[in-house]
């Protein structure tokens, strides 16, 4: 695509982003090219398609070019755009921290449904802020606090707490490090769940461009909820709800975890929408 830029409209570098990209292994490759060249542009969709004949400028066609050039190396779109929607809310995205998943959005919704007289939250691993950001929304009479390891992560969330315009208390440091003494009313955690030799086996976009960090569980994915479960006795009110978003076949030794400390009751699942439970949570006695 290097010769006569001049000829170069929108709809032959959308025809011919579509061949390279799914040359590539990109399942929706049309699409993802209409997000791109929508990005560099500035247009939304409709705009793309009334104007196909238009043709780009040069530094139009660099910009765009660039951005294929790393979505085909599977780059996740999402890196490349810098955001994900999540809960209908607009999240910055980058390199060197996960991108929100719409199953995270079951964890954040069964939050909401016990955390409605909640007042004080806590996000263990925020990310992207994604989970801590919604439930602040959501639960605007709670104080909502989130710990993160990652200093990259952190800064990150601290920005889109800041996009957001919500009151969300963000600590560096790991689990519950930052909260010696302290109860909290509502816990809720999207831990690394895929247990370790799995990692070689998800899709290139997660494998070679997300941190490993966020994803590594240990050998059966479980290791975080052994560390949080027994832990979180310590730092819940009587009443209050620990939840997890759990990987797939997790939810049963999860349940277990909680059954162990003989503390919790009100044990649940609740699935994705694909039918996967993905959320195991109890409630402390
Ligand atoms: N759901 C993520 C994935 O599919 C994993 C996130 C996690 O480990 N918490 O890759």
């Amino acid at each position: 695509m290097a010769n006569q830029q001049e000829s170069w409209t929108i709809l032959k570098v959308l025809e011919w982003t579509k061949g390279y990209l799914a040359e590539k292994g990109v399942e929706n490759a049309r699409l993802e090219a209409e997000w791109l060249l929508c990005a560099v542009l500035d247009l939304d969709r409709v705009a793309l398609y009334v104007n196909f004949d238009k043709p780009l400028s040069v530094a139009e066609l660099a910009a765009y070019r660039a951005m294929v050039g790393r979505r085909a190396k599977r780059e996740p779109l999402q890196y490349i755009l810098g955001s994900q929607e999540f809960m209908g809310l607009d999240f910055e995205v980058a390199p060197g921290v996960l991108i929100p998943r719409h199953d995270t959005e079951v964890l954040v919704t069964e939050g909401v449904k016990r955390g409605e007289r909640a007042k004080t939250v806590l996000d263990i691993g925020v990310g992207s802020g994604c989970i801590a950001v919604a439930l602040a929304k959501a639960l605007p009479q709670a104080e909502v606090c989130g710990v993160e390891k990652s200093a990259e992560a952190l800064a990150l969330a601290q920005r889109n707490v800041a996009k957001h315009g919500v009151k969300v208390t963000l600590f560096e440091g790991s689990l519950f490090e930052p909260f010696n003494g302290q109860r909290f009313d509502l816990i809720v955690s999207n831990p690394p769940y895929i247990p370790t030799a799995g990692l070689d086996t998800l899709q290139p976009e997660v494998r070679e461009f997300e941190p490993q960090q966020a994803l590594d569980g240990g050998k059966d994915g479980l290791d975080f909820y052994r560390l949080i479960i027994p832990a979180a006795t310590d730092h819940l009110n009587p009443g209050g709800w620990l939840l997890f978003e759990v990987g797939i076949e997790e939810a049963e030794p999860v349940l277990e975890l909680f059954e162990t400390t003989g503390q919790f009751a009100e044990l649940f699942t609740a699935k994705d929408p694909a039918g996967i439970e993905r959320v195991v949570g109890g409630k402390r006695l």
